[in-house]
């Protein structure tokens, strides 16, 4: 039994997949192409066309699988599904039914500060459709049928999900692994990703939900949640007045944020499923499955874990490290090379991240290798050169070059920690510009906190630098603030 209102949630979730050619036919697929460019007569069911399978999907369908800890299924064959529109040219669309190729599985994504567990019920393989376009021409809907065939992955979860906010982590989570095991873009804007998403509520006092509502066509992780939130209320309401909510399918209007009415359970589709005749039951090796098990990177789960577990970082260094799992990989490589997490996160968190931010680049694009990164801050903890100078100074040259050795360049540049002068400086003047008040003091005569002054300036030197050169560029830069 529940106290509050319960919301119950579980998403349908289709994933396009990034192969060079369709999911039973040999020509390709790009998204915005010119219409009708990318087609073929499998794909436009020419009569007397045959389809033939696609490893690649099969491939990437079980790596997904994996990666959601599913069974696989070692034998299983394709289904029809009956209907017709327009952008179908068959009539049906090949996709499974009674043979899904994974089932079980779980996924572990973060949603605010906790990891939550949502079950997979079956991930099918389908293909797209074409498409219909109907706000070009006034009078007629236009038919672009590139994208038909496009191999898709349908992802069924259990209704596991509690909120809208878990809903949306999840399906952000999903786009994350898609990426990660490189089988989709995962771009929602341009549909690669889509879902669906049904709910119900339990009421206060009950302990199963009433009847479910599903969502169509979400294409946004923003219309995700307002769809679900927007339905709860809806929902809520009804049962307030002592109504009950009807079982049906509707789509949700981006513009007003509402929900509304597209078709009911009498209206429900008999798609008169039966298994495809044109291709035989496929049968995936244990071998193959091995080899693509060991295939698989390693999950964000699974490197959080082992961030907080055995490298202790702190539960925000080890988010900032899976949040983009290219950064993860970046950070394992340099570990390798110097063996401190922390130095190297203190480099990644700061000016790498600020360089990715300020030119819109993604770490794959990053010049500086991971090797080279963590010499710099294996210089560092050394004490050869200062974090600030090197972040300021050598860090912008190597973006530049990233094939020179820092050492060199330090030796080169004489950045070294006790030879720069204007270091001294820059450290000083980053001491006095966090003291605005007693900078003030110390000109009305309090000049006691020279002490202060110096102090702070040698304990960022960490000491380094000789006291009275220190004291003598305080002393300079207190005057040029008078
Ligand atoms: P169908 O065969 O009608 O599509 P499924 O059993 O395949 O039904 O479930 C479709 C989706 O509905 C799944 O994602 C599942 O988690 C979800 N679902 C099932 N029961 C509920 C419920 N009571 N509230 C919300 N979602 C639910
Ligand atoms: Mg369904």
């Amino acid at each position: 039994m529940v106290n509050d209102w319960k919301p119950v949630i579980g998403l349908e979730i289709h994933i396009q997949l990034k192969t060079k050619s369709k999911n039973f036919s040999p020509e390709g697929y790009e998204y915005g192409a010119e219409p009708n460019t990318l087609t073929h007569p499998v794909s436009l069911a020419y009569p007397g066309t045959l389809p033939v399978v696609n490893k690649k999907v099969i491939e990437y369908a079980t790596l997904l699988g994996l990666a959601l800890n599913a069974t696989i299924r070692k034998r299983f064959f394709f289904s029809r599904k009956n209907y017709f529109y327009p952008d179908l040219p068959k009539g049906y669309q090949i996709t499974q039914y009674e043979t899904p190729i994974c089932e079980n599985g779980y996924l572990h994504f973060k949603t605010g500060n906790t990891w939550k567990k949502v079950r997979i019920q079956r991930i099918q393989i389908e293909e797209d459709t074409g498409k219909s376009i109907h706000d070009i021409d006034p009078f007629y809907t236009l038919l672009d049928f590139n994208r038909a065939g496009v191999p898709l992955l349908e992802l069924v979860t259990a209704p596991d999900i509690n909120s809208p906010e878990e809903a949306q982590a999840f399906l952000i989570a999903v786009r994350q692994l898609v990426r990660h095991l490189g089988i989709s873009d995962g771009n929602m804007e341009e549909g690669s990703l889509r879902c669906d998403a049904n709910i119900s509520l339990i009421p206060p006092g009950h302990d199963k939900p009433g009847n479910r509502v599903e969502v169509k066509n979400l294409n946004s992780f923003r219309f995700l949640r307002k769809a679900l939130e927007y339905e709860i209320e809806r929902q809520k309401k009804i049962y307030e007045s002592g109504g009950t909510v009807d079982r049906e399918t509707r789509g949700f209007d981006a513009v007003k944020g509402v929900t509304f009415s597209m078709r009911t359970k009498e209206e429900l589709h008999d798609y008169r499923y039966f298994p495809e005749p044109d291709m035989p039951p496929f049968e995936l090796s244990e071998t193959t499955i091995k080899k693509l098990k060991a295939q698989l990177p390693p999950l964000p789960y699974e490197l959080w874990k082992r961030y907080r577990e055995e490298l202790n970082l702190s539960e925000k260094e080890a988010d900032f490290l899976i949040e983009d799992l290219g950064i993860s990989r970046f950070f394992e490589r340099a570990l390798q090379t110097y063996g401190s997490p922390k130095s190297i996160l203190k480099w990644l968190m700061g000016p790498v991240r600020a360089y990715l931010n300020q030119n819109s680049i993604d770490i794959s694009d990053f010049p500086i290798p991971p090797e080279t990164l963590a010499r710099l801050a294996e210089l560092v903890d050394k004490d050869v050169i200062h974090f600030t100078v090197a972040s300021q100074k050598l860090f912008p040259l190597l973006v530049k070059e990233p094939d020179k050795n820092p050492e060199t360049l330090i030796k080169e540049l004489a950045l070294d920690q006790k030879a720069d002068e204007s270091f001294i400086e820059q450290v000083v003047r980053e001491v006095l510009d966090s003291y605005p008040e007693k900078i003030e003091q110390y000109h009305k005569g309090k000049t006691g906190l020279l002490g202060l002054f110096i102090g702070e300036s040698m304990k960022k030197l960490r000491g380094k630098a000789d006291p009275r050169k220190v004291r003598e560029v305080v002393v300079n830069l207190l005057n040029e603030r008078k």
